[in-house]
């Protein structure tokens, strides 16, 4: 049976940061499917149709390798960033966490009211009150689901084709309709049954930080130097007790269900939520802030400033590589991609006029979003190509296939290989001829 967690509504100076972030995050991640930049939209992450499109740079199958790597450096960006700032991305970036905390949370504290009225409404047997606002509350979560859906559609097929789905009649789209409707349910399931479920237990990201976060990482951490020991405040403290008046504030805004104090643990997401409510109450009881706040383990054990660890300092020359290999690798990339190869299984022909030819496919890939109109030509300006299969527009992001044969005067070959060849091409003639007169004598005997 699952446990439902009430975190208590957050409020403070990182929270409200929190929520200038995540509004800009969502307004980018609502927007890029739907803004056109180089006749593409801004992102397109199309895995079925294997089309990646990133700020005007398209990746088609043949650019794998670089979508590949882009990934790469994504993930190393990610493990740089963890091993020195902990897991902030969770907290701050990831679109899970802002939508179940900045979106879903919010529309239920609104209408469900804060941690304790949610518990109570819970609880209390089902009558005109609960139903109404369970009513409203899941019908808003599916209209959120659904518009999610929407976009995420968007990122994966293109908008285009969503707003085919959308305008076009249902018969013609059927598995878009359904996929839709699939990933409404997804999305609604995730956000208002699974919830934290998903950082704690099912993100692989989050079992990684055991193995990259080190004393030197900065992660969210209660200073128990400072805090311990913890006690209720008292007008005449007997014994000397440390900063934390074990209001247990800090685990009722866990939005994971934590207590800090306990240490740092791979379910906090570092949503800073508990630094904000200990520093409220260190402001009530006129003590300074941060009890809770951004450390690294060994400043809390010993006092140790922070200081980049030799981890971090590998993983970032590590990722400048990359970043710098990527770097070339887009500059040296192509719009349009031509293998020319001899026709399999032909040999050069002579010819009466006394030139020699030679059969070539060329196959060439457009991987820009224009169609590109071409002319093949020899660089030896006295070469003549007889077309049998001729294209002259390269459709967007389509290959085309050329058949020609290319023709060249005798006095023209220079090449190494012809003339091996053409010894070759005599001795077999030569061979065919003695074999023909010897036929002959044999005849004639
Ligand atoms: S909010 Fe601060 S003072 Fe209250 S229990 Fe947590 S650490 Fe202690
Ligand atoms: S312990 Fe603090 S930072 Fe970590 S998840 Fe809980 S509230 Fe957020």
């Amino acid at each position: 049976m699952r446990t439902f967690l009430y975190p208590k509504k957050p409020s403070g100076l990182l929270y409200t940061q929190r929520k200038w972030v995540s509004y800009l995050l969502l307004l980018f991640l609502f927007s890029a499917p739907f803004i056109q930049f180089r006749d593409e939209q801004l992102v397109l992450l199309n895995v079925l149709g294997r089309k990646f499109v990133f700020f005007g740079l398209i990746f088609t199958p043949q650019d794998f390798y670089l979508f590949a790597f882009a990934m790469l450096i994504f993930l190393m960006l990610i493990v740089c960033f963890t091993v020195i700032f902990g897991r902030l991305w969770c907290g701050w970036a990831c679109p899970q966490t802002i939508f179940m905390e900045m979106i879903f949370r919010r529309i239920e504290y609104w209408i469900e009211g804060d941690a304790n009225k949610q518990k109570k409404l819970d609880a209390q047997p089902w009558n005109k009150e609960k139903v109404i606002k369970k009513t409203i509350k899941h019908f808003l979560f599916l209209v959120v689901s659904f518009t999610i859906a929407n976009v995420f559609l968007a990122y994966l097929i293109g908008s285009d084709e969503l707003y085919k789905i959308i305008s076009e009649p249902f018969l013609d789209h059927v598995s878009g309709f359904f996929s839709l409707c699939f990933f409404t349910l997804v999305f609604y399931g995730v956000f208002s049954y699974v919830r934290e479920v998903v950082c704690t237990v099912i993100c692989p990201y989050g079992r990684l930080q055991g193995v990259l976060l080190d004393n030197q990482s900065l992660v969210v951490a209660y200073d128990e130097t400072r805090g311990e020991p913890r006690g209720h405040l008292q007008k005449d403290n007997a014994k000397k007790l440390g900063d934390c008046i074990d209001c247990g504030l800090c685990v009722q805004v866990c939005p994971t269900g934590i207590d800090i104090r306990n240490g740092t643990k791979l379910e906090c997401t570092n949503c800073t939520a508990c630094i904000d409510a200990c520093d409220e109450v260190m402001v009530k009881i006129n003590k300074p802030k941060r009890l809770i706040g951004f450390y690294n383990l060994d400043f809390i054990k010993d006092r140790t400033p922070f200081k980049l660890s030799i981890k971090a300092y590998a993983y970032t020359v590590v990722l400048a590589i990359m970043l710098g290999v990527f770097g070339v690798l887009i500059y040296l990339r192509q719009d349009v991609e031509t293998t020319i190869l001899r026709a399999s299984g032909t040999l050069y022909q002579n010819r009466p006029d006394g030139t020699v030819s030679n059969l070539y496919n060329a196959d060439l890939l457009n991987k820009t979003n224009k169609d590109i109109y071409f002319e093949l030509k020899s660089e030896n300006e006295e070469d003549k190509i007889e077309f049998i299969q001729k294209n002259v527009v390269l459709p967007k992001e389509k290959s085309t296939r050329l058949t020609f044969f290319l023709i060249r005067k005798k006095k023209n070959i220079k090449d190494e290989n012809y003339a091996r060849q053409k010894k070759k091409k005599e001795k077999e003639d030569r061979k065919r001829y003695s074999f023909k007169l010897r036929k002959k004598e044999l005849k004639e005997r």
